[in-house]
């Protein structure tokens, strides 16, 4: 899968760059958004979300694991930081948010386990704090979104 590193240097840029990748998602993309607290992961998808056309304002879900939003997409934004690991819990739980009628995003997917290997996952976002608000962000999947990312990153 074609990778690519890139950099940020305050929350205006990492939500551009979220902004960037919505031209090159399709229904049925799922993409992983790992990092720690505050990597800014919300704030990526938050991005992305308002170039996929949503108009409400994007927070994390709090007491529910996903919220769906229309856009020029419909879409998901799945945060399983609360859920420890989802072995043991419905699969359905996931159904909901996933599926070939929305683009979707996973923040903290690794507490998924293996409930999603079975996902057309298109890209992987892992976002490093790399020093004050500086951020180090790694991705890797389809060449239509590392290219959507790569042109976001040379037009600044
Ligand atoms: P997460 O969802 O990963 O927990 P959030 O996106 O909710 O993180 O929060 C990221 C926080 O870090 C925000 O307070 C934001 O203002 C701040 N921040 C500072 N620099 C950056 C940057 N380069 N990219 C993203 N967020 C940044
Ligand atoms: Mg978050």
């Amino acid at each position: 899968m074609p990778k690519l590193e890139l950099e940020t240097s305050d929350e205006q840029q990492t939500e551009r760059l979220g902004e960037a990748l919505a031209s090159g998602l399709a229904l049925g993309d799922v993409v992983l958004v790992a990092g720690e607290l505050g990597a800014g992961k919300t704030t990526l998808v938050r991005g992305a979300c308002r170039g996929l056309g949503v108009r409400e304002h994007v927070t994390s879900p709090t007491f529910v694991i996903g919220a769906r939003y229309a856009g020029r997409l419909p879409v998901s934004h799945v945060d399983l930081y609360r859920l420890e690991t989802l072995a043991g819990e419905d699969p359905a739980l996931l159904a909901d948010y996933i599926g070939p009628d929305c683009v979707s995003f996973v923040e903290w997917p690794e507490r998924a386990g293996s409930a999603l290997d079975s996902e057309q996952v298109a890209l992987r976002l892992a976002i490093r704090h790399d020093g004050e608000d500086r951020r180090a962000i790694a991705a890797e999947g389809e060449q239509r979104l590392i290219d959507a990312l790569a042109a976001a990153a040379a037009a600044r």
